[in-house]
């Protein structure tokens, strides 16, 4: 439908402004211009039913049927008169038709394309490319435009979206803008030094426009840098302000604990290791799950671990359980936790007039997914954290598991601990005690502990394998 539009739009436009040579040719006959119905038809990828002998021409497009009768000037549109600036004639086997009809009659045929809509534009950062994906109502075609030599100009054609701008500032795309531009909508990327290449990606269900824009330099370099020792860690706070998370029977509420815990944690870190620590949040205050993961990104963080404590309906239910990141749940009841984690992006601001739902959340998370660079990784550090802290609590160990929490969509390694159950009574007794915490928090350091050895001795090999300019 857009194809048709825009070829028919264009062709109006050919005609109407009378630019010469540039529309199929106007035909002067007894001093009136015509234009030729079969070119007419062509243009609209339509075929007009008329032989040279017959009385009447039909013009289909759509659901609109266009009835012309020979040397007359009225002529039907789906069945309603219409009358032209003159007769509809049939000359050397070719009817045509008066100019007239181009602009009185041919725009009432071509269907309104409906704009298509932005749903989400999100932005990602990775160690050698900035990601933008735009998820749409429908395809989007576009044409990249000239920019500056800080700026790429990506033109949607037909896309209803902006005013909209997103922060990057990874060190490599300042921000991305996107705009209005007529019936369009204008990417601006601003990098804050030399642009990057880009590539594009047109991907379906739901419709989506990725684009990648490659950070220019020596690939070998940024090789390099992927081996050096783990520096950064983020570590996220469940939940906050107005959300409380889970609250227990005797009212202990997660976002509390958790903050609590994650300070506990952040200390003994810096004490003990030398890696920079830095906290999504350290206050009680409500973070959006995107905000979380565009701070670690913006950090260029290592690590991503975020902290929640769990709820179930079965007061007994007790343990500790660390997710990953992953397309698929390991069964329902990780689907469950996925869920209610996620949950909270219903109490966030609405994207573009709109709530996210869980669905659609889950979904958006999928092909990044699929090109996670981090899963493996993600999972070896699940692994080693959820070992040290059931050693060390000599609690259950409820297993690593994987679900699509939105939290985990960092670009790093990345996992969320359960510490532990807020609804089980003797648990959320024990969660209260300052000493029970500190043992939490020694136990997660423990494991981080245990995982950045073995980061650090492959970066020294890999290191040592990589020939580097001295
Ligand atoms: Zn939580």
């Amino acid at each position: 439908m857009v194809g048709l539009r825009l070829m028919a739009s264009l062709f109006l436009l050919l005609l109407c402004s009378g630019t010469a040579g540039a529309g199929p040719p106007t035909i002067t006959h007894e001093g009136r211009a015509y234009v030729d119905l079969a070119r007419v038809a062509d243009n609209l990828k339509t075929r007009l039913d008329a032989t040279p002998d017959s009385t009447q021409a039909r013009l289909r497009t759509g659901i609109h049927v266009v009835t012309f009768t020979r040397n007359w000037s009225r002529i039907l549109v789906d069945g309603a008169p219409v009358v032209l600036d003159g007769p509809v004639v049939v000359r050397k086997g070719a009817w045509l038709v008066p100019e007239g009809f181009l602009s009185q009659v041919l725009p009432r045929l071509v269907p309104e394309a409906p704009a298509i809509a932005l749903d989400e534009m999100r932005t990602r950062s990775y160690p050698s490319f900035t990601r933008i994906v735009l998820e749409t109502s429908g395809p989007v075609a576009y044409r990249v435009e000239p920019g500056g030599a800080r700026e790429m100009r990506v033109r949607l054609l037909n896309l209803a979206g902006g005013p909209q701008v997103e922060s990057i500032t990874d060190g490599f795309v300042e921000e991305a803008r996107l705009e209005r531009a007529g019936a369009d909508a204008l990417l601006r990327v601003a990098f804050e030094g030399t642009a990057g290449e880009l590539k594009v990606a047109t991907l379906t269900d739901p419709p989506r426009l990725v684009l990648d824009f490659a950070r220019p330099g020596d690939a070998a370099a940024r090789e390099r840098q992927a081996f050096t020792p783990l520096r950064t860690i983020v570590l996220d706070a469940g939940h906050g302000g107005h959300d409380s998370g889970a609250v227990g029977p005797g009212g202990l509420m997660e976002k509390d604990l958790v903050l609590d815990i994650t300070r506990r944690v952040a200390k003994l870190l810096e004490d003990r290791l030398d890696v920079k620590v830095r906290l999504s949040r350290d206050t009680d205050a409500f973070v959006a799950l995107r905000d979380r993961t565009s701070f670690a990104n913006r950090e260029r963080a290592d690590l991503f671990v975020s902290i929640h404590a769990n709820a179930h309906r079965m007061a007994a239910s007790e343990g500790v359980e660390v997710y990953f990141l992953s397309s698929e749940a390991t069964d329902s009841a990780a689907r469950q936790v996925a869920a209610t984690e996620n949950g909270v992006t219903q109490l966030e601001k609405p994207v573009n007039g709109r709530a996210a739902g869980r669905a659609e959340v889950l979904k958006s998370i999928l092909w990044d997914l699929q090109q996670s660079e981090f899963q493996t990784e993600s999972s070896r550090l699940a692994e080693t954290v959820l070992d040290t802290m059931t050693q060390s609590l000599r609690i259950p160990n409820r297993g690593v598991k994987q679900a699509g929490f939105y939290v985990l969509g960092a670009a790093m390694p990345a996992i969320l601990v359960e510490i532990g159950f807020v609804t089980n009574p003797r648990e959320e007794k024990r969660l209260k005690e300052s000493r029970y915490r500190d043992e939490i928090a020694r136990a997660i350091v423990g494991g981080l502990a245990d995982y950045k050895r073995t980061w650090d001795a492959r970066a020294r090999a890999a290191a040592d394998r990589m020939p580097i300019s001295r």
